[in-house]
Order: C-alpha cells, then sequence, then structure tokens
C-alpha cells in the first residue's frame, strides 16, 4: 500500500514539474484523475496540500501569503451547486504561468513566480520587459497584484520567429514559451511579447478591500492592469450563458484559455469561508474535460471560412476521442503549419474537449518531404494575403465565403432541409449568391434542383419562408459577425433591446457592456457597421424579428438601475424592491441606463466613472425610492 501511494506521488510529482515547464505529458483530466487516486489513498498526503512544484536553484522568493491553487470541476452542476444562490463573478481561465507583483510607494518592487505557492522565483528583471505590467502605479500602499502571464496567439508567432533568429529551440506551445522564458537566464527582451492579466489584489498594510470582488477588479483597472473580463453573474441562466461565451472564446483561439474561472463576489463571504492549504473555497475553476490522443497526418486541405481565413485541416488516420471517431483536425491557422513544419507523415497530438472541434495540441513527430502551404484561395483562386499568422482570402465574392456565410444563416434560421450539396446545386445554378437571395426563390426556382419533386420543392419553399422570422439574437448570429456568437449577443441585447439600438452602439458602449475587452468591441462594433446594408436588405425581402429577449417582456417600465458599491441594505433587497416597481437591476452601466445608485457620488469604481462619462444621473438610495415611487405612479395613470 505504501509503496503504491509512493509511486503514485512520485509519478504526480513528474507531471507537475512537466507542467510547470509547460510540457505536459498528459491531458488535465488525466493529470487530475491521477490526483484523485492519490486522494482516495490517503487523503492527508502532502502532496494534495502543496499547490504547485517547489523551486530549485535560482533566485527564490517568498509569498508573504501563500500563492494557492484553484479547485476544479468539470461538471456543469457540480458548479452550479456550488455557487448555490450566491452572486459570482465570472472571469477567463488563462492558461498561463501564475504570477506575483508587490508594488509599494506606487513602485514594482517584486515580481515572483508561484513555485510551491510558499516561495517562487525572483523573475522581477524579466517583468520589467513586459508592457502590461507597469513599473509605477498610482497607489502608495504596500500591495500585491496576482494574475497569469500568457502569449497571445499573434504574439506567440512573432516570438517563435524571433527565437528562431537567435537559434534557440522551437517553442512547443504558447503556454511552454512562457514557461521557458521565465526559466531563461538570458535574452530577457524576449519577454516583451508576453502578455499580464491581473486577477487578485492584496493588501499588506492597512489598506481595506472594498466588499465585492466585482469593485476589488475595478480597482485592478484603475491602476491599469488587463483583466480577464470578468461579469457579474446573478443566476444560473447568467451562469450557463457565461460558460457559452467562453467556449465561443476558446474556439476564437486569440488567447490561451483552458475554461473558467468563478469567485463569490461577496468577499465576506469568500472570507467566511476560508482557504484550505491547497486552494481558496471561494473560488472555483470550471473546465472542459479533454481527452488528448496522438494521430498521423494523410492530408492536409485548406477550407475558405465566411471570414475569408484559408485555415489548415489535417486528414488523419482515424482515432477515437470521447466516444467519437476523429478523422479531421484542425491546424488553426498557416503559422502553425510553418513553425511546426507540418505535413504528410506528421504525428500530432490532438485534443477534443466536450463538443468543441478536435484541434491540434503539438508535434510528435515531424513527416517527410515538402512543406506544402498555398499562395491562392483553394476556391476562387485570388492571391491570399497573410497577417502573420493566418492566410487571407480578400474576395469578397468568393465562392467558399459565399457559402460558409449561407450555411451559418441556414443553421442560426433553423431551415430545414437546406443542406450544404442542395445549397452548392443552387450557387451553381446562378439561384442564390446572398442571404437575401434565399427568400427571392420562387418555387419553380426549386424545381430545377437535381432530384427536387414537386412535394419536396413546397416543403422547402415554406420551411425557407417560415424563418423569415426570427428572435434577435438569431439574426445577429446569421449576420456572421466575427466575434459575434450567440452568447454575445443576448449580452449585449441586455444593454440594446432591438436591433436598431444594438446597431446604434458605440464600441466604447459595448466595451461598457460588462464582459467586452475593447479590441473585441471594437471589432464587434466595425463586425455590425459592415453589416448594415445586409441588415437592410433582410429586412427588405420580409425578414423579421420575434419576441423580445425576455427581460424585456411584461409590463416593465424599461426604466434600469445599477448599483455601484455598498448601501445600507444589501444588493438583494433592491434588487427585489425594483423589480416589484417594474424595473430592473442590471450589472452593467449603458447608455440605457436610467440611474446608478450610489453611497458615494465621490466614487471612483468603474461603475461611477462609466455613469460620469456617459451622462447618466448619479443618485443615492433616498432618490432611488422616489423615483420608482413615481414611475409606479405614473404608470398607474397610463
Ligand atoms: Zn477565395
Amino acid at each position: 500500500m505504501r509503496a503504491e501511494i509512493d509511486q503514485l506521488a512520485a509519478k504526480i510529482e513528474a507531471h507537475r514539474r512537466a507542467y510547470a515547464q509547460g510540457e505536459p505529458l498528459i491531458s488535465d483530466f488525466e493529470y487530475d484523475a491521477l490526483e484523485e487516486q492519490l486522494r482516495q489513498l490517503d487523503p492527508q498526503h502532502a502532496l494534495l496540500q502543496q499547490p504547485g512544484v517547489a523551486v530549485t536553484g535560482a533566485a527564490k522568493a517568498t509569498h508573504a501569503v501563500p500563492m494557492l491553487s484553484l479547485q476544479k470541476t468539470y461538471r456543469v452542476d457540480e458548479l452550479l451547486s456550488w455557487i448555490g444562490a450566491r452572486e459570482v463573478v465570472g472571469t477567463l481561465k488563462i492558461d498561463g504561468n501564475s504570477l506575483s507583483l508587490v508594488y509599494q510607494y506606487g513602485k514594482l518592487q517584486v515580481a515572483k513566480t508561484r513555485g510551491d505557492g510558499q516561495r517562487g522565483e525572483n523573475v522581477t528583471a524579466k517583468s520589467r520587459y513586459i508592457d502590461a505590467i507597469p513599473a509605477q502605479i498610482t497607489d502608495d500602499r504596500h500591495l500585491e497584484i496576482r494574475g497569469e502571464l500568457c502569449c497571445e496567439t499573434a504574439s506567440f508567432f512573432a516570438l517563435a520567429a524571433e527565437m528562431e533568429t537567435l537559434a534557440l529551440p522551437r517553442p512547443l506551445s504558447p503556454r511552454n514559451v512562457v514557461a521557458g522564458l521565465l526559466g531563461r537566464k538570458e535574452h530577457h527582451q524576449l519577454a516583451r511579447h508576453v502578455s499580464f492579466v491581473a486577477c487578485d489584489l492584496l493588501y499588506h498594510d492597512d489598506g481595506a478591500l472594498p466588499t465585492t470582488e466585482m469593485d476589488k477588479l475595478a480597482i485592478l483597472t484603475a491602476l491599469g492592469f488587463a483583466l480577464p473580463q470578468p461579469q457579474l453573474l446573478t443566476s444560473t441562466v447568467a451562469v450557463e450563458a457565461y460558460l457559452e461565451q467562453v467556449r465561443e472564446k476558446i474556439a476564437a483561439d486569440d488567447i490561451p484559455l483552458d475554461g473558467a474561472v468563478f469567485s463569490f463576489n461577496s468577499l465576506a463571504q469568500a472570507r467566511a469561508l476560508g482557504n484550505t492549504t491547497h486552494h481558496p473555497r471561494g473560488r472555483m475553476a470550471f473546465k472542459w474535460q479533454g481527452e488528448t490522443a496522438v494521430a498521423k497526418i494523410d492530408d492536409i486541405v485548406w477550407d475558405t471560412s465566411r471570414f475569408g481565413i484559408v485555415t489548415p485541416v489535417a486528414e488523419i488516420e482515424p482515432v477515437f476521442l470521447n466516444k467519437a471517431s476523429i478523422r479531421r483536425v484542425t491546424l488553426h491557422n498557416f503559422a502553425n503549419v510553418k513553425l511546426y513544419k507540418l505535413k504528410r507523415g506528421s504525428e500530432i497530438k490532438i485534443v477534443r474537449s466536450g463538443e468543441v472541434i478536435p484541434k491540434f495540441l503539438s508535434v510528435v513527430r515531424e513527416g517527410e518531404g515538402e512543406l506544402a502551404i498555398p499562395t491562392s484561395c483553394p476556391s476562387c483562386k485570388t492571391a491570399l494575403a497573410d497577417d502573420g499568422v493566418r492566410l487571407l482570402c480578400t474576395n469578397r465574392d468568393c465562392p467558399a465565403r459565399q457559402l460558409r456565410a449561407l450555411l451559418n444563416w441556414v443553421k442560426c434560421a433553423a431551415i430545414r432541409d437546406l443542406s450544404e450539396k442542395r445549397l452548392t446545386a443552387m450557387m451553381a445554378l446562378g439561384l442564390v449568391q446572398s442571404i437575401p437571395d434565399l427568400y427571392r426563390l420562387t418555387r419553380d426556382d426549386l424545381l430545377r434542383l437535381p432530384r427536387m419533386g414537386e412535394r419536396l420543392a413546397s416543403r422547402l419553399h415554406a420551411a425557407i419562408a417560415a424563418s423569415k422570422k426570427l428572435p434577435p439574437e438569431r439574426l445577429l448570429s446569421g449576420l456572421g459577425i466575427r466575434g459575434g456568437g450567440r452568447a454575445t449577443w443576448l449580452v449585449l441585447l441586455q444593454v440594446a433591446p432591438t436591433i436598431e439600438a444594438l446597431f446604434a452602439l458605440s464600441a466604447a458602449e459595448i466595451s461598457a457592456a460588462e464582459g467586452f475587452a475593447e479590441k473585441s468591441a471594437q471589432q464587434i462594433h466595425q463586425g455590425l457597421q459592415a453589416r448594415r446594408a445586409l441588415l437592410d436588405e433582410l429586412l427588405a425581402v420580409g425578414v423579421e424579428v420575434i419576441a423580445p429577449p425576455p427581460s424585456q417582456s411584461g409590463r416593465r417600465s424599461g426604466d434600469k438601475y445599477v448599483i455601484s458599491g455598498a448601501l445600507s441594505q444589501p444588493r438583494a433587497f433592491y434588487q427585489k424592491l425594483i423589480e416589484e416597481h417594474g424595473a430592473t437591476l442590471t450589472t452593467s452601466v449603458s447608455a440605457n441606463t436610467t440611474a446608478v445608485v450610489t453611497a458615494d457620488s465621490n466614487s471612483t469604481s468603474s461603475k461611477v466613472n462609466a455613469a460620469r462619462r456617459l451622462k447618466i444621473p448619479l443618485i443615492s438610495e433616498q432618490d432611488l425610492l422616489l423615483c420608482l415611487e413615481e414611475n409606479a405612479q405614473k404608470n398607474k395613470n397610463t
């Protein structure tokens, strides 16, 4: 028994070391299963109490407050039962390396890695090259900021290219490259390709933290740190929608993510629960179970997406992952193909988590022969542009782009009986080029399609006509805007409840809606503007929005309030009161907010700042009661 335990512990320790170096040998899920096995055999084992790996050699730095790990789950039901009725803050879980920054008198004193949680490695000199880590902040107190170092996709390939010119070994992955940089004795300047995202704040002197996690994160923003897109979640539905948003972000692959983190919004609640030696009890990570396998590439085909991105897809000898036979794996972008010399015969490690498309993780063995990267679009033969990471077909009339855009619409509008094959046939006959063309088709047009009888033509014609009426988030998803999935639209529809209002939002307003980084807000804003003509054409052929989102229905006054900071009564008290008066309590300030309720009109919280920027009134608790009464009176009279 003892021997078995020791063997298992040694195995876990070896995997921890490999992981810390960014070279994991097994999937996170497989690793967690090993820890669980040890927990069954010896729940008190020292290894289970220790969140990371001990630092050897190098300059060691002690953590005044231990840097803990996170408890995690792969099951939504487990996550929801842990949350219970509490308000939580969801953030992206960045797949990077934990880092602690200690500031005093407004200056960065020391930057250190997590190490074993008690002592980490001093990496202050390297951190000076990282733009996202300010050397100076506008707060004199002795404080500590914790977060994740990571390498965004675009920076990763720039970094890999620079490492090649320095004759350094090729990085295995964005996570591996950060671990490698932290351990490196020279070439500190390479650290400038790395980003830092702040997740936590601690005061080491008398600084008192605010009462909520959201307000704490607002302080980090005010100090100039990037955040992992926090969102305040007040219901099960909101938590599930947030998870969907995170999945969209993982699929977009702009930044290495491996799940979401949920924290109690009430810091008093989190404090009351305290910590184990391994993790805080007021925080939980959620991940999707991912199975990995090694597969051999048979061929690489290039697909033009509706955004014109020409993506390499590996056709592999079939392998089983999560009980499904996998034959195609996305290689993400041409930069991967170039960097890892992916070609016929290459052996690659792949992962499939949940229902996400199987994807390339790393290369196991290089194949023989020539590297084949296309120079023209496989569909329309236009010469391809290259942004350093991706290949792009810039031809707006590219048949592959049109077909993908149509297929996306068919999926969003849920048109039955309209397969890819039929769409392709329609395009070949010149019947359909763009989405509005679908609604101009007559039954006789459909009869020109191969293998199309009278009955089927009638049914298909009716199905297309029926798809004209659709809810706003499906119409918006159907427009095919990069970065805009269903979850994104549902969040924005809370701020701007009609299509018109949503199209009128500025990039700043989209960014102010909680959870949108400036970059993605701009992308969505530009995407909307670029689709204006398409929307107008769709409305002209009879497409129509039905049933506004649920929060807008019923006998609501339409007034929306936001609370910033602590009031004399708990938030739940005001939520009930506001809803009883037919208004809504929302979590983010937008152009549609009626007023922001705060006990401190001089506050510099993010919500109060947003209110000032958008010229939205700041009111006290007493003012709120008066406003609610007044409105209730008005509604009664009309
Ligand atoms: Zn093309």
